[in-house]
């Protein structure tokens, strides 16, 4: 198994309730190290970009809204085998399908207010990294 990076989005749902550290705890007891990590407002235009996989979806425009209806935080994770690591940590898109103690189990409001994002490749999470982040805010 490799060290991998992956992004994960910590989405308005979630900052609004102040849940980044309770979040960010299953992350950390799960072996994935946070490495990078800044909360920003994100932009209408930032938003429709960074889903643009999903601009023929019913919800695409709903979503888009969601995304920028408060501050998101953005964060590299790494560890052993992390893009799909962070997968099974985040639990099932609708929460009524999640595992138990998965974060969307736990903290998801609806299968839109899901609390948070993870990349579902290496590759997307490749270029999901360089969409919020530049190499030298990652560090070793
Ligand atoms: P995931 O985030 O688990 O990778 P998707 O990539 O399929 O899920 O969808 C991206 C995001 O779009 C979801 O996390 C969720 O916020 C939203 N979404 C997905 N499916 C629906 C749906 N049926 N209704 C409303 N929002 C949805
Ligand atoms: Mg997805």
């Amino acid at each position: 198994m490799a060290i991998e990076n992956t992004l994960s989005i910590i989405k308005p749902d979630a900052t609004r309730r102040n849940l980044t550290g309770a979040i960010n705890s299953y992350f950390e007891k799960q072996g994935l190290q946070i490495v990078a990590q800044k909360r920003l407002q994100l932009t209408k235009a930032m938003a429709e970009r960074f889903y643009e996989v999903h601009k023929a979806r019913p919800f695409y425009n709903d979503l888009v809204n969601f995304m920028i209806s408060a501050p998101v935080v953005v964060q590299v994770l790494r560890g052993e085998n992390a893009v799909l690591k962070n997968r099974e940590i985040m639990g099932a898109t609708n929460p009524a399908d999640a595992a138990a103690g998965t974060i969307r189990k736990d903290f998801a409001e609806s299968v839109e207010a899901n609390s948070v994002h993870g990349s579902d490749s290496a590759d997307n999470a490749a270029k999901e990294i360089a969409f919020f982040f530049a190499e030298i805010e990652l560090t070793l």
